[in-house]
């Protein structure tokens, strides 16, 4: 695997989970890497924390121009991994707040923060999206996360659309069952309801979510993974799981 000594990251979502594994990884593999959250002192320690509220337009102004310049002026990776669920309803009982929380999150903020750093993407640069298995096939009582999935894939194929003739990789990550704090959130703290969802399956490691965007933004200069697809042995799709009986 190429090294990416020199070269310049930014990670959304980098205080937890997939987010906080994937910064770890660029990292480690000689990259300089600005990570944002709300709760930036859980950003990981060989990463650069800076304040971030996707869903607040002066919040991702502020933090792309601090990034940039902590970078030295240009960056070659966004990886945007911010993100979350709320609730497993059917959809009768969602809630104008909740739909508000997850489109701005998902999709705006994950847009917002794409328009903002990509004129600071260097020639040969990269954007990785987080999308999800969710973005690729509905499941049931989960239809504001399934549609916000689904356009984070839609609006990554557009963009590879607009890129083209210009030196920028795009790239969807779309992840199956990932143990991560992204249940906890889900449930609204719930700890005994988050716990379920990984209990009698080998779930997927935030870690194995980071080697792929490292294989992803890692290809010669000529090759773009437009997707990865990635999901635990026992799961076929975002609703079926096998489970051991426990
Ligand atoms: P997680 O452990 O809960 O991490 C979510 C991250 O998103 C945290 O760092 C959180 O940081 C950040 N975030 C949430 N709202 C934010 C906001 N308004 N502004 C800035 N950052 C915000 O969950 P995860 O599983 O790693 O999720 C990461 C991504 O992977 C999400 O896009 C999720 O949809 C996707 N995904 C997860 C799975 C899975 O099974 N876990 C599967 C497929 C896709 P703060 O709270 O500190 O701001």
């Amino acid at each position: 695997m190429p090294s990416l000594e020199g070269r310049s990251a930014v990670v959304t979502g980098a205080s937890s989970g997939i987010g906080a594994a994937t910064a770890l990884t660029l990292a480690r593999e000689g990259a300089r890497v600005v990570g944002g959250a709300r709760r930036t002192d859980r950003i990981p320690a060989s990463v650069t924390p800076l304040e971030l509220d996707v869903t607040d337009s002066a919040s991702c102004e502020r933090f792309a121009r601090a990034a940039v310049e902590e970078l030295g002026g240009g960056i070659d990776i966004l990886v945007n991994a911010a993100g979350l669920a709320l609730g497993r309803d059917l959809f009768d009982d969602s809630s104008e707040a909740d739909e508000r929380t997850v489109l701005e999150t998902n999709v705006n903020g994950l847009i917002r923060m794409t328009r903002l750093c990509l004129p600071h993407l260097r020639d040969g640069g990269h954007i990785v999206n987080i999308g999800s298995v969710a973005g690729r096939q509905a499941y049931e009582k989960g239809a504001l996360y399934v549609t916000s999935k689904f356009a984070v894939r839609g609006f990554t194929y557009a963009l590879r659309e607009d890129l083209l003739g210009r030196p920028i990789h795009i790239t969807t990550v779309d992840p199956g069952l990932v143990e991560t704090d992204f249940s906890r959130v889900r449930f609204r703290g719930d700890e005994e309801t988050a716990r379920k969802v990984y209990q009698g399956v080998e779930a997927m490691k935030p870690e194995d979510i980071a080697d792929c965007v490292l294989f992803a933004v890692t290809r010669p200069p000529h090759v773009n993974v437009d997707e990865l697809v990635v999901k635990a042995l026992a799961q076929s799709s975002g609703g079926r799981i096998l489970r051991t009986e426990s």
